[in-house]
């Protein structure tokens, strides 16, 4: 039985020493590091399979079929999606945002006078394909503006009308850490619209929160495996069949294509109708021994342990009257912090965290640059924290800080 204490052991990138140091890894939001499980899987797919899916039946393919279907069934679990249908494999929560983008508006799904609501404050990926399709598909785009970069539930509703046919927003913010309560939103949003149709960005949600994705009732959800131990190139987009029957697909070829006549074509059941030509089988294998990880551990306690290190970090940062930290002020921050230390560029405040300590963290626009402009800031630097990290990781941090203000002064 793996126990969060001791499952250090199980991420090979921790043995590294950055300047002579320890690695102390703070930039979990980016991507998380990957135990020796989700590698081994990996590497053994191309070592012992090798092999296409759905297509020959060979011995070595029919294993990589049943491999690769069986992690969507534990995606399917994981989630507790209804259907195992409703997972569909993309490259990640990008990719799964800008199909459902394109195949919402060429599947004729707004109205005239129907429109797109989101907040300003969202990732790049959930804010731009939006943005696109209202441009080139003529569909009207709604915006919430946050105060200051904090989302407030009840002015995002106070948007929603007759009218709103989709709402896109986060789960969790990449820059602030606030969390939001997807599940009031959703159920507000219902009773003000039955039709409206509600997508999550859960790319920074998903790996930390324990999720049942039948009770949040939301009807689309995209996350990234690469942010919850898996390899980078595989996503997920979860969405209720009923609605992703009536969708079109957005890519074509490959195990997506039914029947294909000179004029026609048909398309594939689902979930296979929107995953076009050879996925990402050994990305998808070795996700599946992440989730095995997750599980193992426990995501209840994986919550438990990453919200008690946020508040320790909240409360030592706070102590340091050079640092400006941004975010919700209450329960709602969690397993990442944004701050910047006052007249010191945060590109140099990362730069010598890992030069001085050995601690990696982010710096820049965080592929949010409106949500900085509604901030009033161009950039941050950014720690953020998962369940390998420790008390120890946090003090590290603070000594670090603290050296890179003696350093510049
Ligand atoms: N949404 C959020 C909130 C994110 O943090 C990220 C990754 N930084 C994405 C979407 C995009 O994820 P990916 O790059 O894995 O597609």
């Amino acid at each position: 039985m793996k126990s969060i204490e001791d499952c250090k052991y199980s991420f090979p990138t921790l043995s590294r020493k950055i300047a002579g140091k320890n690695l102390i890894y703070l930039d979990n939001a980016a991507t998380s590091l990957k135990p020796f499980n989700v590698i081994n899987a990996e590497k053994n797919y191309y070592m012992l399979n090798n092999s296409n899916i759905h297509r020959a039946n060979h011995q070595l393919a029919n294993e990589s079929t049943q491999m690769y279907e069986g992690a969507r069934k534990k995606v399917k679990e994981f989630i507790n999606a209804k259907k195992i249908s409703e997972i569909i494999f993309t490259k990640g929560a990008t990719e799964s945002l800008n199909l459902l983008a394109y195949s919402f508006a060429i599947s004729n799904f707004f109205e005239k006078d129907e429109e797109i609501l989101i907040p300003i404050s969202e990732h790049h990926a959930n804010f731009v394909p939006w943005q696109q399709i209202s441009k080139l598909f003529n569909i009207k785009i709604n915006y919430y503006v946050p105060e200051k970069g904090v989302f407030n539930e009840d002015n995002f509703l106070n948007l929603i009308n007759k009218k709103t046919k989709l709402i896109s927003f986060t789960g969790l913010s990449n820059v602030t850490g606030q969390i939001i309560n997807i599940k009031k939103i959703v159920e507000k949003a219902k009773n003000i619209n039955p039709e409206i149709i509600t997508v999550v960005d859960g790319a920074q949600y998903v790996p930390h929160i324990p999720t049942d994705f039948q009770d949040l009732n939301v009807d689309f959800i995209v996350f990234s495996s690469h942010k919850m131990l898996g390899p980078m190139g595989v996503g997920v987009l979860y969405g209720k069949s009923e609605i992703l029957e009536k969708m079109s697909p957005f890519l074509y070829g490959g195990e997506m294509i039914d029947y294909v006549t000179k004029e026609n074509s048909t398309f594939n059941v689902l979930p296979y109708k929107f995953e076009a030509g050879t996925p990402n089988v050994a990305g998808v294998i070795a996700f599946a021994q992440a989730i095995e990880f997750l599980n193992e551990l426990g995501m209840k306690e994986i919550y438990e342990h990453t919200k008690k290190l946020t508040k320790y970090a909240l409360k030592k940062l706070s102590e340091l009257d050079f640092v400006e930290i941004y975010g919700p002020k209450d329960d709602s921050h969690y397993s990442i912090i944004s701050f910047n230390l006052k007249n010191i560029h945060p590109h140099d405040v990362s730069h010598m965290l890992n030069d001085l300590s050995g601690i990696a963290v982010r710096s820049g626009h965080h592929c949010a640059q409106l949500l900085l402009n509604n901030m009033n800031i161009k950039s941050s630097c950014r720690a953020s924290f998962y369940f390998y990290n420790t008390v120890e990781d946090v003090e590290a941090l603070i000594e670090g800080i603290k050296k890179v203000k003696e350093w510049i002064k």
